[in-house]
């Protein structure tokens, strides 16, 4: 087992995942093919190692592929993570990326955790243990992934007071749970429906309304819309994007406190923001929930990177904003490229999504490549691989969510197939 285990040492994977491989192809049958088999369950390990992939889906904010795509570059160093360089005393690791979150958002304060969902969680068990959280009937959602609003309020401690119905909720359904003793509300909860829409008959309570209310109002907005008009962006924001929450404009009418994902549209890192009133987000701080969901200094670095960006209004250094904001014409024009060269496959227009449960049903006008035939498990098996989806019996390829450096990948992949 040994010496198979160290023939297969070219692949590059270390002894222990090699003496696996090995184990497995003696278990597996015969002693005849057994350098072969050890060989495939050795490449098996190493595709199933973390790796870049080739985003054909045309799905931006691809949940299976880590969502915003992010360059993050570091030498290993030491920061000055938690410590405060002028006094040289100890300070805190929210001084860097959640000062400059709060900067952004136009809010007081700001801290950062691991990911949308415990930016609720925390800003609940913070502010609501044992006390009332109103929320309207109509947002009591799942977001996906298991994210439920109201399994997650339980884990806070926080009592869920139900709000109006399905599909309408009036302030004055907000009034009459507010001023119930029973309830002890704490605060009222506005949660983005991100993933669908209620249509028809409906109506809802807006975040001005809510801040009226006299407890603390929170916003879930999730997709991490910094500000709706969008200044990092040339053209101001997309015509795709109407309608959909963002954090300036959340806190400006009012929310006490709003909460999102930093890799949806924010374009950045896995990562939770909670940004609004100074003593509130104190309050999180303080939670001995913070310390176990706070983030290590790669995300604070990434997100610190992609938040300057922003300042700068530069959309174009934010890969997701660069790939959201290309023309039809861009990407006609390197589909026309990529055939060409390929000999293979034809130009196509195609629909991209933002994807990442935001924005239900749009879509955004792209081109890509369209090939007859599922090709998708040879695209899947190539170095490195590339993500493609299959309709009408076609293979798709869009280019808006591939890179144009991996272009030259497509293209030797389309000229495998033939
Ligand atoms: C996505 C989303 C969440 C969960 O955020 P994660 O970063 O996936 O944990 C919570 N609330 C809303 C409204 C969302 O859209």
């Amino acid at each position: 087992m040994d010496a198979l285990a160290r023939s297969l040492a070219d692949t590059g994977l270390p002894h222990p995942l090699l003496v696996d491989a090995a184990r497995t192809a003696i278990a597996d049958g015969s002693p005849e093919g057994v350098e072969e088999r050890a060989r495939r369950h050795a490449h098996a390990a190493a595709r199933a190692l973390l790796q870049p992939v080739v985003n054909a889906t045309g799905v931006l904010l691809h949940t299976n592929l880590g969502r915003a795509p992010l360059a993050v570059t570091a030498d290993a160093a030491y920061t000055n993570l938690e410590l405060d360089l002028s006094s040289g005393r100890r300070g805190s690791r929210h001084a860097h990326a959640a000062a400059l979150l709060a900067r952004l958002c136009g809010a007081e304060d700001a801290i950062v955790v691991n990911n949308g969902a415990s930016a609720v969680l925390l800003v609940l068990a913070a502010l609501a243990t044992g006390r009332g959280a109103a929320v309207s009937r109509g947002e009591l959602v799942e977001i996906g992934g298991g994210f439920r609003v109201p399994e997650v309020m339980e884990q806070s401690g926080a009592k869920l007071v139900e709000v109006g119905t399905t599909n309408r909720t009036r302030l004055a359904d907000f009034a009459s749970a507010a001023e119930n003793p029973a309830n002890d509300t704490a605060l009222a909860l506005k949660v983005h429906q991100s993933n669908y829409r209620i249509v028809g008959f409906t109506e809802h309570v807006t975040m001005a309304e809510l801040a009226s209310l006299g407890v603390p109002a929170v916003a879930d907005i999730g997709s991490g819309l910094v500000d709706a008009a969008c200044p990092w962006l040339a053209d101001g924001p997309p015509a795709w994007l109407a309608g959909e929450p963002a954090a300036r404009q959340s806190l400006a009418d009012g929310a006490a406190l709003v909460t999102f994902s930093g890799d949806k549209l924010f374009g950045g890192p896995q990562a939770g923001i909670i940004a609004g009133r100074a003593d509130l987000v104190q309050r999180c701080a303080h939670h001995p929930l913070a310390r176990a969901l706070r983030p290590g200094s790669l995300v604070l670095n990434a997100l610190q990177q992609v938040t300057l960006a922003y300042m700068r209004r530069d959309g174009e250094a934010i890969e997701f904003w660069r790939m959201a904001s290309l023309t039809t014409s861009e990407l006609e024009s390197r589909a026309n490229a990529v055939t060409t060269e390929a000999g293979a496959g034809e130009v196509a227009e195609m629909a991209s999504v933002p994807g990442g449960g935001t924005l239900p049903g749009v879509e955004i006008d792209s081109y890509g490549v369209v090939l007859d035939g599922d090709h998708t498990a040879s695209l899947r098996a190539g170095t490195p691989p590339i993500i493609a989806r299959v309709s009408e019996s076609r293979t798709w390829l869009d280019l808006r969510t591939v890179a144009p450096a991996d272009d030259h990948h497509v293209i030797a992949a389309l000229k495998a197939i033939g």
